[in-house]
C-alpha cells in the first residue's frame, strides 16, 4: 500500500501502528498536525475489512480532526486513532489498559478520546495507564450531546440560509443512524417541531426514538429516497456519493458524521443541485469543543463556544455563495489560514 501517495496522507507528523499479543490489540494512531497544540481526538473500534481500509480511514478522520479543531478556535492539533476489531465482541478492560500504555508511549503529542465503537468506560479504562486520554467522566464527560447540540444549531444556520426561516417547525428531516448522537439530534429536532423519518441498523434503537419523538421507521437504503426537506447523515462517512448524489430529494445535506463526502468533488455536486451541504467537521465541532474544556471544566463556556458553531456555518455559506464554490472547500481554505497564521506567528517569536 503506497501510504505516503494517498490524499489523505496529507503530510501526516506521525502514523504508529501498536499491537500488544496478550490482550489482542491491533490499534493505528495517526497525528497529523501539531500546529495549534498537543493533537485530540477520538478512537474508533471497527472490524475493518483489511488494514488498508484501518489506515484510510484513520488518515482521513485525523486530518479532518486538524481541521475541525482550527475552525472551531481550539488550540488543539489534529489526530485520531482505531482499534481494529468488533465492538461487540472482541472488548476487555485488558485490551483498553494495553491501548492506555499505546498511547502513553506518544507521550502527551496524542490525546484520545470516544469515537464510533467506543464509550466513556472505555477511556476510563484506558485512563488507567495514562494521562493522554480526553472527555472523562467527572470532567467533561461524554461529548455526544454537545455534538447533538452544535449539528442541530448547524441544521437551524443551513435553514436559514437556504430557505430563510429562522424555525424549524414543520420541517422534515431525515436521519440516518441514531447512536450517541443521533438519538440527542432527534430530541432536538423533535422539540423544535420538526418531523422525522428515521433509520439505523439497531432495532431497539429505532424502536425508542419512534416512541419518543414519533418519528417514521424506514429501511436502511429507503433513507436517500425520502422526500425530505434535509438529510442529516449521523452514522458513518461517505454516504454522499455517485448513487446517493442523484437520488437525494432534501435541499440541505446536514448531519454529524464524519467523512460525509465520498471525495471531495462530491461536494461541487452537491453544490451544483441546488443541495446545501454544511461541512461535516465544522457542523459536528460541539463535542470536541466541550472535550477542550475538560482541564477546568465549565459547561456555561463551553455551551456557548458550541452556540458559535450556527454563525461559523453561516459565514461559510455566504462565503461559498459568493466565490460560486463549495462549502467544503472554503472551510478547508478557513482552516488552513488559521494554521499558516499560527505558523508565521510561531516564526517570527
Ligand atoms: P454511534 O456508534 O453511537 O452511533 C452510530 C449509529 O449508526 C449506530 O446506532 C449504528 O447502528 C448506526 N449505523 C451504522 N451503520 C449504519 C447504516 N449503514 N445505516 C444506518 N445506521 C447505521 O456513533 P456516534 O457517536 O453517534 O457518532 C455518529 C457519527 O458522528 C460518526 O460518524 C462519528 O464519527 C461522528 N461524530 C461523533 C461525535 C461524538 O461526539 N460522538 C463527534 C463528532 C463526530
Amino acid at each position: 500500500m503506497a501510504v505516503f501517495n494517498l490524499p489523505s496522507f496529507d503530510n501526516h507528523e506521525h502514523v504508529a501502528f501498536f499491537s500488544d499479543e496478550e490482550s489482542g490489540l491491533k490499534s493505528i494512531v495517526a497525528i497529523h498536525d501539531t500546529t495549534l497544540g498537543p493533537a485530540v481526538g477520538g478512537c474508533r473500534m471497527w472490524n475493518y475489512a483489511s488494514d488498508e481500509e484501518a489506515i484510510t480511514d484513520v488518515l482521513r478522520l485525523s486530518q479532518g480532526m486538524t481541521y475541525k479543531n482550527a475552525v472551531a478556535g481550539l488550540a488543539m492539533g489534529g489526530g485520531k486513532s482505531v482499534i481494529i476489531g468488533d465492538a461487540k465482541k472482541d472488548k476487555s478492560p485488558e485490551l483498553f489498559r494495553a491501548f492506555g500504555r499505546s498511547i502513553h508511549r506518544l507521550g502527551g503529542r496524542y490525546y484520545s478520546a470516544e469515537d464510533v465503537g467506543i464509550n466513556t468506560s472505555d477511556i476510563m479504562i484506558a485512563h488507567q495507564e495514562t494521562p493522554y486520554m480526553a472527555g472523562l467522566e467527572g470532567k467533561s464527560g461524554d461529548p455526544s450531546p454537545f455534538t447533538a447540540l452544535g449539528t442541530y444549531l448547524g441544521i437551524k444556520a443551513a435553514v436559514k440560509h437556504q430557505m430563510g426561516k429562522d424555525s424549524l417547525q414543520g420541517m422534515s428531516v431525515a436521519i440516518q443512524g441514531l447512536g450517541h448522537v443521533g438519538y440527542h439530534l432527534c430530541r432536538h429536532l423533535h422539540e423544535a417541531g420538526a418531523r422525522l423519518v428515521v433509520t439505523d441498523l439497531n432495532q431497539d434503537a429505532l424502536a425508542k426514538v419512534a416512541q419518543e419523538f414519533n418519528a417514521t421507521i424506514v429501511g436502511l437504503d429507503e433513507i436517500y429516497h425520502q422526500d425530505v426537506d434535509i438529510y442529516a447523515p449521523c452514522a458513518l462517512g461517505a454516504t454522499i456519493n455517485d448513487q446517493t448524489i442523484d437520488i437525494i430529494k432534501a435541499s440541505i445535506v446536514a448531519g454529524c458524521a464524519n467523512n460525509q463526502l465520498a471525495e471531495i468533488h462530491h461536494g461541487e455536486m452537491l453544490r451544483q443541485k441546488g443541495i446545501l451541504y454544511a461541512p461535516d467537521y465544522v457542523i459536528n465541532a460541539g463535542g470536541i469543543i466541550n472535550v477542550s474544556f475538560d482541564n477546568n471544566y465549565d459547561e456555561a463556556k463551553s455551551t456557548a463556544k458550541v452556540k458559535r458553531i450556527y454563525n461559523t456555518l453561516l459565514d461559510i455559506f455566504q462565503e461559498a455563495d459568493s466565490k460560486a464554490c463549495q462549502t467544503s472547500i472554503i472551510a478547508d481554505e478557513l482552516a488552513r489560514s488559521i494554521i499558516a497564521n499560527k505558523k508565521a506567528e510561531s516564526r517570527s517569536i
